[in-house]
């Protein structure tokens, strides 16, 4: 399992970071302050590092100079968080040593997505590109879903929902916290676009006397059915 260090002091966001890396099955640490970063930093370096650029203590671009000067973290693969506006600083950034860079306000699938395709490239034995589960199979690579033997067809919503579920079975998630896992949070949509495209996935994944792997949890939300994957295998 990869780890991700966050270090930002905006604590909303760092919560809100951690838990869609959660999601996603990372293990998570998150710092508030530069300098602390550096120390932890010394101590265990992460898989992967999502770096803010004005940091309390210690800057994130300091901080990512001091980290390529160490032998230890010299590629360590840095997403860098920049606030809009600052374009020259983030070319500075880049030129600092991170690996990439993502404005505020950002939608957070695309964060996962950059996450993703960074460690595939650094530690690709850490990113599984298949989810299995029972009798289905999910690439995200190549964005096909197989059940048994049938290819099953997704609309890229039914497709992330899939993927954002079976990433933590037995996880129920509220209609808000698939809106902001799936859809993202600058996005508007009702909560009720969450039943809808429930209803479609479950149309396209399960016929005739196949076991539904989405559970509905009355009154909380939706769940992938961690049973499921035991029942079928
Ligand atoms: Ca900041």
């Amino acid at each position: 399992m990869a780890r991700v260090l966050i270090v930002e002091d905006e604590e909303p966001l760092s919560l809100v970071l951690r838990y869609n890396l959660e999601a996603e099955g990372y293990e998570v640490e998150t710092c508030l302050r530069g300098d602390e970063a550096d120390t932890r930093l010394k101590e265990s370096p992460p898989d992967l590092l999502v770096l803010d650029w004005m940091l309390p203590g210690l800057s994130g671009i300091e901080l990512c100079r001091r980290l390529r000067a160490r032998q230890e973290t010299e590629r360590l693969p840095i997403i860098m968080l920049t606030a809009r506006g600052e374009e020259s600083e983030r070319i500075r950034g880049l030129s600092t040593g991170a690996d990439d860079y993502v404005v505020k306000p950002f939608s957070m699938p695309e964060l996962m997505a950059r996450v993703r395709a960074m460690l595939r490239r650094t530690r690709p034995e850490l990113v599984s590109t298949l989810l299995r589960a029972g009798d289905i199979e999910l690439d995200r690579e190549t964005h096909r879903v197989r059940r048994s033997n049938r290819e099953v067809h997704l609309g890229p919503t039914e497709f992330r929902l899939l993927e954002f579920l079976m990433q933590s079975p037995g996880r129920v998630f509220s209609r808000e916290q698939l809106l902001d896992g799936v859809w993202g949070r600058d996005v508007y949509v009702d909560e009720r676009t969450v039943d809808v495209h429930v209803g479609r996935l479950r149309k396209a994944i399960n016929r005739g006397r196949d076991k539904d792997p989405i559970r509905t949890v009355r009154g909380s939300g939706y769940s992938f059915d961690d049973q499921f994957a035991g029942a079928v295998v």
